[in-house]
């Protein structure tokens, strides 16, 4: 069944994913060579208590941490170890979830630790520019493949991999709600946006092949071939006229 929020219940919305983006912020900025991706996971906590909200994936499923940290060919849901500690380099993807006010906000972020190659960098650019080629398609009458067809289209011009396995879906009062939002698809097929929908879109991006493994913890997917991912997300309300990106500081 798919939900569709009120004007005040996107307002919560709104709040519970500005936290996210404060977090996934204070992440970035506090990532540099050396530093583990516990720490990283403590500092997300921390502001999101601080904020009056409560991490989403903590205890979701099992998983055991208020973030998921996936670095270089890991696509999503590392779990963050003071084990692992980032280097030069590396791409580090984090996804944040915040329950606020019973209300669900999730965002991720792709960015590179130290100096990144241009390669990565170039994945890193498409895999964000696939989101915003997503997020612009997104409005009253449009349709679900039109997002999945958007980021499709732009990953595969450029010669990187759409990952299957895993895709974006509806979000509110639950982290995940109907309907699946996959990151492949054909334009003008699929299920009609209304206004009030809030879809989670996150493309997956591999520089190499689709096809994902998954490690024995678990969670943590990583590229078959063992190379390069990336991941961006947005929650994006469907409005009257357009859409409106969810958290998104003004
Ligand atoms: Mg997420
Ligand atoms: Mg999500």
């Amino acid at each position: 069944m798919i939900v569709l929020k009120s004007a005040s219940e996107l307002d919560v919305m709104d709040r519970a994913n500005r936290v996210v983006h404060r977090a996934l912020k204070a992440v970035a900025d506090a990532a540099v060579p050396g530093v583990s991706t516990a720490e990283l996971d403590s500092l997300a906590e921390e502001l999101i208590r601080a904020e009056g909200g409560e991490p989403a994936f903590k205890g979701y499923r099992g998983f055991p941490a208020t973030l998921c940290t996936s670095i270089n060919d890991e696509i999503v849901h590392g779990i963050p170890s003071p084990r692992i500690r980032l280097e030069d380099g590396d791409i580090l993807s984090v996804d944040c979830g915040v329950v606020l006010d019973g209300f669900f906000g999730d965002a991720a972020v792709s960015f590179g630790v130290g100096h990144v190659n241009g390669e990565a960098e170039r994945l890193m650019n498409v895999t964000k520019r696939c989101l915003d080629d997503a997020v612009a398609q997104v409005g009253p009458g449009k349709r679900l493949g039109d997002i999945g067809a958007a980021v499709q289209s732009h990953a595969e011009a450029s010669g990187f991999g759409v990952v299957r396995e895993f895709v974006g879906h509806g979000i509110g009062r639950a982290l995940h709600e109907e309907p699946q939002v996959p990151n492949y698809g054909q334009a003008g097929r699929g299920q009609i946006l209304k206004p009030g929908l809030v879809v989670a879109i996150e493309p997956m991006i591999t520089a190499g092949s689709w096809r994902v493994k998954i490690d024995d913890d678990g969670w943590t997917a990583r590229t078959e071939d063992g190379k390069l991912a990336a991941h961006f997300e947005f929650s994006v309300a469907v409005t009257s006229d357009g859409h409106r990106v969810l958290g998104l500081e003004e």
